[in-house]
């Protein structure tokens, strides 16, 4: 990996924006193709109902959002070529617990968002666009205002330039976000009942957890964890309760 970080180092912007392309566009598809392979083993676990056939727009917006990702991810290249943002190359227990330290701020950030983003006088402009495709698949995680894409690039952005995480903590919120995100808009809960209302599994975002708040956007606004929803008192009543709602069959 210090070699990759040696590579990228001594690219041209051109070459690197290519393959930051590349990466984020191969990520899309990884979460997309992963997320209907899921959806289709868990076909019987509905926790909302089944979407409607994918709309061009849909497909459109998703596509924006591979090409934005791609220029935040460009910006934080420059930011950390230019000595803004340091990556730290250990690989130690320090670099594990990066990825925690990230999880959980950009958690309490996301959450602090999402909350004004679903102002009324906020919600227009953006987030709206999400909420179109209340009934979620995988690829609505990528159906994003350009607003919204962007506000959560600079967000991740901000978290690198305050602070220095290894290259280990980054790779691993990266894969726990879009893991998380996946999840999340399945539209069937992978887990199994008992573990699901495990009272520790109920701390993180289930695919439950994010159903909810498609199904009704007055709670559960968080998105690796219900902590911060616990914590302001908006988690739904139902995820409150040790139950789940009632599963329903396709
Ligand atoms: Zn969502
Ligand atoms: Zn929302």
């Amino acid at each position: 990996m210090n070699a990759i970080l040696d590579a990228f180092a001594r690219m041209s912007f051109r070459e690197a924006l290519g393959w930051m392309l590349v990466e984020n566009a191969v990520l899309f598809g990884v979460a997309v193709l992963g997320g209907d392979l899921l959806v289709w083993i868990f076909r019987t676990r509905r926790v909302g109902p089944l979407p409607p056939p994918v709309e061009a727009k849909e497909l459109a917006w998703a596509a924006c959002c591979v090409v934005l990702n791609t220029l935040v991810t460009a910006a934080g290249w420059w930011l950390w070529r230019s000595g803004y943002i340091v990556i730290r190359r250990d690989t130690g227990a320090r670099a594990w617990l990066d990825a925690a330290a990230l999880l959980l701020m950009m958690d309490l950030a996301m959450y602090l968002t999402h909350r004004i983003a679903h102002h009324p006088w906020a919600f227009p402009l953006a987030h709206a666009t999400h909420h179109q495709y209340d009934r979620p698949r995988p690829l609505d995680l990528f159906v994003l205002n350009p607003i919204e894409a962007l506000g959560f690039g600079a967000l991740w952005l901000t978290i690198l330039l305050l602070y220095s995480s290894s290259w280990l903590g980054i790779l691993v919120y990266l894969a726990l976000n879009l893991a998380f995100g996946v999840v999340g808009h399945l539209g069937v809960e992978p887990l199994p009942r008992s573990w699901a209302e495990h009272r520790l599994i109920r701390l993180f975002g289930t695919s439950t957890f994010h159903a909810g708040h498609h199904r009704d956007d007055r709670g559960n606004f968080g998105f690796y964890t219900s902590i911060w929803d616990r914590l302001f008192g908006t988690l739904h009543p139902r995820d409150a309760r040790s139950q789940l709602p009632r599963l329903t069959r396709p």
